[in-house]
């Protein structure tokens, strides 16, 4: 992915900060002259290279500023800030109102993934409990209805579209009216794309739009065209009101540095990107939480976010995990969890130092296996009974009546070895509970954290490595990955340049002041 190339060189020229014994000018425009370089490479304009670059500049007096770590932390938040800027419109997106109908329209060229986001968006918000649907809108492409049809049938999300009427306002309005009349709130409406932007693409555009008078019009850009982005863009604005941009294809080799700019300099918010194909791959867009993410500092923020999505009892499995209690329930909760926290490269890619394990190509096909055993473990734990899964004893218990392995599999339409494998993993994992258990240090406060007794640690981090997957185990970097993730966990995170969480929150505050 080009995105995480600029991520790494940019990251490589702030380091040069730290390895400077005086940090002067020269060393200033050395590494200025380096970040400028990748943000050419990713097609950033060249106006707006040279106004980060003279910011930045500016935002160090090297006369009044005494010699060491203050300057390099100046200069680190000060490109931080800037590439910040970079990507920020300083327009707010629209914001869907809960327990009202919140019309959303796409617009863009043939290709650039109307179809495939309206879909993912709408998935995007019926997990989070929204009443969400689609309107096909599109009777210029062949077999257009037909594609929306299977991929809303996939995600479980309610269409609105037909095979014989041509008038693509008509079907738009009867959409909306009839989903609008069943309280749905999150009503997307796909529309149709040219090749070019033509005349009747924009005609065809404002006839859809005058018949759902839409809250949001929502702008779908293909990043792979590069810095063409802002013509584009602009085009588009000119037309319509548009309210918000998703940039598509991500993932790709596009350089992605010029569209996300280019669509930041006409003052259009991006409100996701999209970064794969399949129906998961749409990524809330935060400049800040971007920048942190491209820089390697991980997004804390969102992984909170997510985290605060889920509904566990912490209180309770932290209580259950201090006895060394752990039933099957209490894992079939704990996969819950991860299902709903997505894919888990993309929970791994926010937690900092690993994103460049999970954030690259190739990890979706391990992910998607992943997510599919989880489901299956799943299935086999639905199949037992309030006793079984509360069971302290459950192993012992299956394996002394048999005919209770026979009744699940048989339940779950799997073999028994299936179960077997299944107990299996439960044995390893309650054992790391009871091992965590032992280790009274960890639910001590956060600062006691730091101190733990390594021999302890150790022991706890090993067992968490019998218990894990040996493919998930591989993908983090076996042993060392587990301990460098824990401690980065619990540091909260260094920027590779040497500034820590603590440098940038203050940035924020000083920001907000403002
Ligand atoms: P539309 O003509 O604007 O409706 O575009 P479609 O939704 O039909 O998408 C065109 C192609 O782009 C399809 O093959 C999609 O699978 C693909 N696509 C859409 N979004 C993404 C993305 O974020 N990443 C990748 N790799 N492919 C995408
Ligand atoms: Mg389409």
């Amino acid at each position: 992915m080009v995105l995480a190339d600029l991520g790494r060189k940019i990251t490589a020229a702030l380091h040069s900060l730290g390895k400077a014994t005086v940090i002067d000018e020269e060393v200033l425009n050395s590494m200025l002259k380096e970040i400028c370089a990748a943000l050419l490479e990713a097609d950033v304009n060249i106006m707006l290279v040279k106004r980060l670059r003279e910011n930045v500049k500016k935002a160090i007096d090297f006369d009044e500023v005494a010699q060491g770590l203050n300057k390099r932390i100046i200069i680190q938040q000060a490109v931080f800030q800037e590439l910040v800027q970079l990507v920020d419109p300083g327009v707010k997106p629209y914001q869907p109102k809960k327990g009202k109908a919140n019309v959303i329209m796409f617009v863009g060229l043939q290709g650039s993934g109307k179809t495939t986001t309206c879909t993912k968006l709408a998935y995007y918000y019926k997990k989070k409990n929204w009443k969400a649907c689609l309107v096909c809108a599109d009777t210029f492409r062949a077999g257009a209805y037909d594609q929306l049809k299977q991929n809303a049938t996939k995600a479980g999300i309610p269409f609105y579209g037909s095979y014989t009427e041509v008038d693509p306002a008509v079907i738009a309005g009867d959409g909306v009216d009839m989903f609008k009349k069943e309280g749905f709130e999150i009503i997307i409406v796909d529309t149709s794309g040219r090749h070019k932007q033509e005349e009747s693409l924009f005609e065809e555009m404002l006839a859809v739009s005058n018949a759902v008078g839409p809250d949001n019009v929502v702008f779908v850009m293909d990043a792979s065209i590069g810095q063409a982005c802002e013509a584009q863009a602009k085009a588009f604005k000119d037309k319509v009101d548009v309210g918000s941009v998703v940039i598509t294809k991500l993932d790709g080799h596009a350089k992605g540095g010029g569209a996300l700019s280019a669509v930041a300099a006409t003052k259009s918010p991006v409100i996701f990107i999209g970064t794969g194909e399949h129906i998961d791959n749409l990524e809330m867009f935060e400049e800040k939480a971007f920048i942190s993410k491209l820089l390697g500092m991980g997004d804390i923020q969102g992984l909170m976010d997510k985290v605060k999505d889920l509904n566990m009892d912490e209180e309770q499995m932290m209580k259950d995990i201090q006895k060394g209690r752990f039933t099957l329930r209490n894992m079939y909760e704990q996969f819950q969890n991860i299902m709903k926290l997505g894919p888990i490269s993309q929970v791994m890619g926010m937690i900092p130092g690993l994103s460049s394990v999970f954030g690259q190509a190739g990890g979706q096909v391990s992910d998607q296996e992943s997510m599919k055993r989880l489901k299956k473990l799943m299935t086999i734990m639905d199949s037992m009974n309030d006793k079984e899964l509360d069971d302290m004893e459950a192993t012992k218990t299956f394996t002394k009546q048999p005919t209770r392995v026979t009744r699940v599999a048989c339940g779950a339409g799997v073999t028994e070895m299936e179960v077997h494998a299944l107990l299996d993993q439960y044995k390893k994992f309650s054992q790391v509970v009871k091992q965590m258990g032992g280790v009274k240090e960890l639910f001590k406060d956060e600062k006691q954290m730091k101190n733990l007794n390594p021999a302890k640690m150790g022991k706890v981090y090993q067992s968490m490595a019998k218990a894990m997957d040996p493919q998930m185990l591989r993908a983090i970097g076996g042993m060392s990955g587990i301990e460098s993730m824990m401690k980065q966990m619990q540091q909260g995170g260094q920027l590779p340049g040497g500034m820590g969480m603590q440098g940038l929150e203050a940035m924020m505050k000083k920001k907000g002041k403002k």
